[in-house]
């Protein structure tokens, strides 16, 4: 990438080049070592070959769940770890994470009836020690259908209520990532790690370009592209299996619930959901040998979503036509040969190699967290300072989950309807940033809002200097796609958004015009 495109913070950071830890991948593993370490007091850099959350860690099913799904496969201790971050999460993170009801749907001859899923329903409920947002309930066919009208099939024998999570993945990896900053972590994006510093034959720091920057302790956080990063410490390979999944963004179905269904085509578990307005779909599972970067949803993909979809909800007529936006992500699962993709275990597994490189496989955002203290844990045992023993991350608000008391609150609305903001974008705007939302009025006050992007989108121009100054946002992917939500929406495409972003950028990052047209072909080409 063009030096243009490096993205160091804080910008005048002066250079160090010894570390006591290395985190190699800016997903939500990575993320969470960076700040876990940070905030113990260790010296921490991170590099991500390309944006922050632009790997596996964008392209979730946008779920902080306990994994229904796994307790068929008696994943116990994955289903209560998970109950477990789930209930962080929403005490961390309240503005991106946020409890999300849902509909089990049974029908006359399902391979799940009704006392099976009340079995499987109850044992979610204890796995969360009973303090779920609710405890789930069992509905007859007419309660369902009633909160959900689109389920209206003559089949459908009654269903099942429970609480989940949704959140903005991206974003919530974002802010994992600022708040490793704000706890002195180095952050650099854009910056590929190619190779290791080795000494004596132990892994003493990485290579990125020319430069050789040192470390107690490396951690390699790239997922679908940790076999890579392994080779480079001991030659090995094979760590993970990964496997695909595509969702697909549809018109809105839904009133508020999301669908847990399973396929008639393989009885595989999938979700529909409401999210933004729309409809999530998804997700497929199946392997994958390709580059991770360059996955997409196939046609077969769609098909399949589509399929499912109108057989669940007989009364949506859903075609190609109705598919708004798509995107597909790759796992990186623990490596087990020989079992069907869906049925790989989900749990994480945390290696050192003999050189002491310490690689993360496995493992679901939801659970991140609690793998990375675990993975700290591991690199304090190495460092020793008894300070660096103790993780705080499951009681520390993220940057924009601060509590906000209510007069704070309205006295900040005050303010950002005096600079311009109308009370749909001060809501929205509030969702997005949390207790994050007043820096943005600041910046707004200084410079006007920039105006609204596109009329029938809350969000506005200074946004997309908030994301370049703040938020390490580096091309029109970065804020089209990671920082604010247009890319998986219709107006993705539309020039007067996209040409207003791109132009906002190239004035702040100095971009002249062949740079401009280059970063928008490249977000278009995505
Ligand atoms: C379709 C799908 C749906 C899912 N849904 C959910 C869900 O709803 N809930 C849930 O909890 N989990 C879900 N998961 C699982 C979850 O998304 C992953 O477990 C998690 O995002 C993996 O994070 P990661 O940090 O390990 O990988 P990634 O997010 O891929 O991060 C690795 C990073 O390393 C970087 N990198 C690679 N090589 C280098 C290098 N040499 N130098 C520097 N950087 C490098 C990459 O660019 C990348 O950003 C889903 C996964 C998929 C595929």
């Amino acid at each position: 990438m063009k030096p243009s495109h490096v993205g160091v913070n804080p910008p005048a950071d002066p250079p160090r080049d010894a570390f006591d830890l290395i985190v190699v991948g800016g997903g939500i593993m990575g993320a969470w070592v960076a700040r876990d370490a940070a905030a113990r007091g260790m010296r921490v850099a991170l590099f991500e070959q390309g944006d922050i959350a632009g790997g596996t860690s964008s392209r979730t099913s946008k779920l902080v769940h306990g994994g229904l799904r796994y307790l068929e496969q008696g994943a116990f201790g994955l289903v209560a770890e998970s109950a477990r971050e789930r209930a962080v999460w929403l005490r961390i993170a309240p503005h991106l994470v946020r409890p999300l009801p849902f509909l089990f749907p049974i029908s006359r001859g399902a391979r799940r009836p009704p006392w099976m899923v009340r079995i499987g329903m109850t044992l979610y409920d204890v796995l969360a020690l009973y303090r779920n947002v609710e405890s789930h309930r069992m509905l007859t066919a007419d309660e369902a259908t009633r909160l959900e009208p689109a389920l209206g099939s003559a089949d459908l024998v009654g269903a099942a209520r429970f609480f989940d999570a949704q959140m903005d993945d991206a974003r919530t990896c974002l802010e994992v990532v600022l708040a490793a900053r704000d706890a002195g972590a180095r952050i650099e994006t854009y910056a590929p790690v190619d190779g290791l510093v080795l000494k004596e034959g132990r892994v003493a720091g990485v290579r990125v370009g020319s430069r050789a920057i040192e470390a107690r302790v490396v951690v390699n956080a790239t997922g679908p592209w940790l076999d890579r990063v392994s080779a480079m410490a001991d030659g090995s390979s094979a760590r993970i299996r990964r496997t695909r999944g595509a969702h697909l963004v549809l018109p809105p179905l839904l009133r508020e619930h999301a669908l847990v269904l399973a396929a008639g085509r393989d009885g595989r578990v999938f979700f529909v959901m409401p999210w933004r307005g729309y409809t999530l779909v998804g997700t497929t599972d199946l392997d994958y040998e390709g580059d991770p970067a360059a996955v997409t949803c196939t046609d077969e993909e769609r098909r399949y979503l589509l399929d499912e979809t109108r057989r669940a909800l007989p009364g949506a007529p859903l075609d190609d036509r109705d598919v708004i936006a798509e995107f597909a992500g790759v796992r990186p699962l623990v490596y087990e040969a020989g079992r069907a993709a869906s049925a790989v275990s989900r749990e994480d597994l945390v290696e050192e190699s003999a050189g002491g490189l310490i690689s993360i496989a496995g493992g679901k955002f939801t659970t991140a967290r609690a793998v990375a203290a675990r993975v700290v844990d591991r690199a304090a045992a190495r460092l020793r300072p008894a300070r660096f023993a103790v993780s705080r991350t499951a009681t520390t608000p993220l940057p924009g989950g601060s509590p906000i008391p209510p007069a704070e609150r309205a006295a900040q609305r005050a303010r950002a309807r005096a600079v311009g903001l109308d009370d749909d974008q001060i809501d929205a705007l509030e969702r997005m940033y949390g207790s994050r939302f007043g820096e943005l009025v600041d910046l707004a006050a200084a410079r006007g809002t920039g105006g609204r992007l596109h009329q029938d989108l809350p969000w506005v121009g200074i946004q997309v200097d908030f994301a370049v100054e703040q938020e390490l946002a580096r091309t029109v992917e970065d804020v089209l796609r990671r920082r604010l939500p247009i890319a998986l929406g219709p107006y993705r495409r539309d020039p007067a958004v996209t040409r207003h972003v791109a132009e906002r950028m190239a004035s702040l990052l100095g971009w002249d015009a062949d740079a401009r047209r280059h970063h928008l072909e490249r977000y278009l080409a995505a």
